[in-house]
């Protein structure tokens, strides 16, 4: 049975879900040993290059190296898109998409191209 993450009430807008948590626990995990650097840096060859092209830098350092800068890629999914998502970088292509008919979920991801550090950072619908 798969994880089922619920925001707490009032924290976030409706239909929006922070895995802020959830992060912190997988850094604990690494931090004492439970999980391996491999573990926790496996990010797909398709989000690095994501990261690395199309994506939102943010000042933030990564959690793992430290020396790398965190990325941003959101993915969108619903109806009428590809089945793996549509990789979105700007507020005009999601309003594009938020004005279609449909519900629409976008993932953040917040990746670090120096070590392949990679955790969904939030999920909201549009
Ligand atoms: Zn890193």
């Amino acid at each position: 049975m798969g994880f089922i993450p619920v925001a707490p009430p009032g924290t976030m807008g409706e239909g929006a879900i922070d895995y802020r948590l959830a992060r912190q626990a997988v850094l604990r995990q690494y931090r004492a040993g439970e999980l391996s650097e491999h573990e926790v840096c496996d990010a797909h060859p398709e989000l690095m290059r994501a990261a690395v092209e199309y994506s939102t830098a943010i000042t933030e350092a990564c959690p793992v190296c430290a020396d790398g800068t965190l990325a941003l890629v959101s993915y969108v999914f619903g109806p009428r898109l590809p089945p793996y998502g549509r990789c979105v970088n700007s507020a005009a292509e999601i309003d594009r998409i938020r004005r279609r008919k449909g519900v629409f979920t976008c993932y953040v991801v917040e990746v670090c191209a120096d070590c392949r550090w990679n955790h969904l950072r939030r999920a909201y619908t549009l």
